[in-house]
């Protein structure tokens, strides 16, 4: 089943009833809420001087990255997450390299989490994402964002192989990762490096003084002890990989973490995994679009470009995104929105792949794009019925010059993802006797959409004919 009836006749600009006659003509009995195939469509579509199109929303919103030339391509940083055992020292692993880098401190700005930071060492830089433990590696990897080019190993030496450490490691040689050892807590009398290379040894990590590959390097976290051999053993082993980017293209990254802020609004940690993101850039990620407007780094400093595995929290986004989704900047803004809004289609349907649209090209389609202003609306109803007479009332107030065009029309109380898609859409809400509960009326105020509801039809006709009004006339 391909396309409802209703949403055909809409497409093709014929009433419905006319379009479900010609389908008797065909043999084919549907009603106006009912769905034909993309065959049947085509067949009728052509008698209106229309081609169908089928297309697999999904396959067109996958983006491209721009390809490289061998010359463009350069060393990067690598992407080191820290794993192991509960207690075995993770965070304070972290919070001792991130203290421990003299050019962060020398450069000022106060400490931010944001979910990854970076060091410098005089042989290169290094990024750690600043969430231990597999749990959020593997859910980046779920969503496809392998962003970890190391993994760190942590093992407390007075304590042993535990069986967190045991699943670190099938993470880890899952996703193909290197691994390399950091033996902690050296400190402690009861430490016994030897004894956790023997562990270590049954699961085939083997060190390179046993004759194995794998680094393991003797640290105490707490004392900050061989904290620059563990940075450098990471650094060679990144050279050994060739990790390499290209800063000249457009950027490409993953989401560490992402929220709504307060007074910010929504706010991302973007790790850029290739390219260069600016200020300004027009991007999308996972189901949002946005355009760049500010960049702080993980010392909540103020930057205007950050170049690959540099990670950088960004203000600008439509909507607050997942962990895990990707961000790819696109060559105008108009485009990161059209992909955002079939993103925001499909993520209403159930079988995200399975999902087609219909493309319908003929000349009244054709007004080209800037020339028509568009007046955008989601309509919520109470019933069905209402929904479908705002529907047609409305778009039926269309011109030459003003279109209006009902991007979503359904029934229930207004939630969070219709403002969501509304603030991407820049499209107003309209309620036929539908409510928004305070916390989804909070988020539209913050978001800048407008809901307008109604009891009365009539009511709804007229507002909107002031709207297009207002659409039409000359800026001031
Ligand atoms: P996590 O659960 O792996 O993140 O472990 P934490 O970083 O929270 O550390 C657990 C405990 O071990 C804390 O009390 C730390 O102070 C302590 N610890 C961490 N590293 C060292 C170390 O190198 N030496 C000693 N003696 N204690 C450590």
């Amino acid at each position: 089943e391909f396309v409802q009836v209703g949403e055909l006749a809409k497409k093709l600009n014929v009433r419905a009833p006319e379009i479900i006659a010609k389908l008797m003509q065909m043999g084919v009995m549907a009603t106006i809420t009912q769905s034909i195939d993309a065959e049947t469509a085509t067949l009728l579509s052509a008698e209106y001087g229309c081609t169908v199109e089928v297309i697999s929303l999904y396959e067109e919103t996958l983006i491209q990255e721009e390809s490289d030339e061998a010359a463009d391509l350069v060393q990067r940083p690598p992407v080191v997450t820290i794993m192991g055992h509960v207690d075995h020292g993770k965070t304070k692993l972290l919070d001792a390299l991130r203290e421990t880098d003299v050019v962060a401190t020398e450069a000022g700005g106060i400490t931010q989490h944001i979910g990854a930071y970076q060091v410098t060492r005089p042989k290169g830089k290094i990024t750690f994402l600043d969430t231990p433990g597999h749990a959020a590696f593997s859910a980046m990897r779920a969503r496809g964002a392998q962003v970890t080019d190391i993994v760190v190993l942590v093992v407390a030496a007075d304590d042993g192989v535990m069986p967190q450490t045991e699943e670190a490691i099938s993470h880890a040689k899952d996703a193909k990762v290197p691994i390399i050892v950091a033996v902690n807590k050296i400190d402690k009398p009861s430490a016994n490096i030897d004894r956790i290379k023997q562990d270590l040894a049954k699961f085939e990590i083997l060190s390179e003084d046993w004759g194995g590959t794998t680094p393991f390097v003797p640290i105490s976290a707490l004392q900050k002890l061989n904290l620059d051999k563990l940075e450098d053993a990471i650094l060679a082993q990144a050279e050994v990989m060739e990790v390499t980017a290209n800063p000249k293209k457009r950027a490409t990254g993953t989401v560490v973490e992402a929220k709504l802020d307060q007074g910010r609004g929504p706010v991302a940690t973007i790790l850029v995994r290739n390219g260069t993101l600016k200020i300004g850039d027009a991007f999308v990620v996972g189901l949002e679009g946005g355009k760049i407007r500010a960049m702080y780094n993980d010392r909540g400093q103020s930057v205007k470009e950050a170049g690959p595995a540099t990670p950088v929290e960004i203000l600008g986004l439509s909507g607050v995104p997942n962990s895990g989704d990707i961000l790819n900047v696109m060559a105008t803004e108009r485009e990161a929105r059209e992909i955002a809004d079939k993103r925001q289609e499909l993520a209403r349907h159930q079988q995200a792949q399975q999902v087609k649209k219909v493309k319908l090209e003929n000349f009244n389609e054709t007004i080209e794009e800037g020339k028509v202003k568009e007046y955008k609306v989601i309509i919520k109803g109470d019933v069905r019925g209402s929904v479908e007479a705002l529907t047609s009332s409305l778009e039926k107030l269309s011109s030459d010059e003003v279109r209006v065009r009902v991007i979503m029309g359904s029934t229930g109380e207004i939630s969070e993802s219709d403002v969501m898609l509304a603030s991407a859409a820049k499209a107003t809400i309209i309620t036929f006797n539908a409510r928004a509960n305070a916390k989804v009326r909070d988020v539209a105020s913050k978001e800048g959409v407008e809901i307008k509801n109604y009891s009365i039809i009539y009511q709804a006709i007229d507002d909107m004919k002031l709207a297009i009004a207002g659409l039409l006339s000359p800026d001031i």
